[in-house]
């Protein structure tokens, strides 16, 4: 039994995030100079839930394959039905239905969360569900790492319900892996919340500059309420003033546990699709070993 279990802690699959209150600050690089690193011996799923604006792909060279997409639901309308009451409009807090008394209900897709209040409101059973396209799931190998890439479609706001998707993928898939690697979008909103609830560690990315610093707050914030295994990542940080970094490190009692100097070979790499290699990387791996 005791072997078992031995056996089966060994095999346990860790979650990290690699997250940041500000775009720009080289989160997606740090994300895939991480996977790569530990891909050398190690079952590596990288997960890009930057649904908005996912290019872990475009970083490591990786040719990604549509495997699935993702949907949400929405309302349709049985006008045969419909008494004209305009309850289903008053109820809509997204705006998403016109219906004024006497009419019939004009319904606009986008605005649509699928929160299912018109449907519940209807007097007459005049609603059903239908489902609209909203996003997509790629996949795609190469480095020895597995990638799971979402994308949102063009205009659709609602990034969480790809991030969700995805997180029901890793469910099913975390057996086959030793590291799964998420990035997340940059921001506190709700779909780097749905990301983030699943990690054990998250390295937030940051740079010492006073906006650097502002986001930095905002994402520590979030993970405090978390309660989620906390240490900073310092991109560029011979660039700046390390000094407003240190103070919030030392607020919300998160280590900055890796430096990363400005380099002109980080961004030429990045521009070719080659995978970056980063010295202080290893750091973080000693780190989630
Ligand atoms: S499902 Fe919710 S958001 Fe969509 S139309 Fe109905 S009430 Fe509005
Ligand atoms: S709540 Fe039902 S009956 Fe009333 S306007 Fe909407 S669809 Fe028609």
């Amino acid at each position: 039994v005791i072997l078992f279990f031995h056996s089966y802690l060994l095999k346990m699959t860790k979650i990290i995030g690699i997250t940041g209150g500000k775009g720009g600050t080289g989160k997606s690089t740090i994300a895939t100079a991480l996977a790569y690193e530990l891909a050398k011996d190690k079952r590596i799923l990288l997960v890009d839930m930057d649904a908005d604006c996912p290019n872990d792909h475009l970083i490591l060279g990786i040719k990604r394959e549509l495997v699935d997409s993702v949907y949400q639901r929405i309302p349709k309308w049985n006008l045969d039905k419909c008494i004209k009451c305009g309850a289903c409009g008053k109820v809509c807090e997204t705006n998403a239905i016109v219906s004024i008394k006497g009419s019939n209900p004009i319904f606009m897709p986008l605005q649509c969360n699928g929160c299912g209040a018109c449907f519940l409101s209807c007097p007459v059973n005049a609603t059903s569900w239908d489902r609209k396209e909203v996003g997509y799931i790629f996949s795609g190998f190469k480095h020895n790492i597995d990638l799971l890439s979402g994308e949102l479609k063009v205009s659709e706001p609602i990034a969480e319900i790809v991030v969700n998707n995805l997180k029901k993928t890793i469910e099913k898939k975390k057996e086959d892996y030793d590291y799964i690697i998420i990035d997340t979008a940059a921001g506190t909103k709700c779909d780097v919340i749905v990301a983030l609830e699943i990690c054990e560690s998250v390295f937030p990315v940051t740079e010492p500059t006073p906006l650097g610093a502002h986001d930095l707050e905002l994402i520590l914030k979030l993970l405090s309420r978390l309660e989620k295994k906390v240490d900073i990542i310092l991109n560029r940080s011979d660039i700046g003033n390390q000094e407003v970094i240190e103070k919030l490190s030392k607020q919300y009692k998160s280590n900055i546990l890796a430096e990363i100097p400005y380099s002109k070979k980080i961004l030429k790499n990045y521009s070719k699709g080659i995978p970056i290699e980063i010295e202080s990387i290893k750091k973080v791996i000693e780190d989630i070993k």
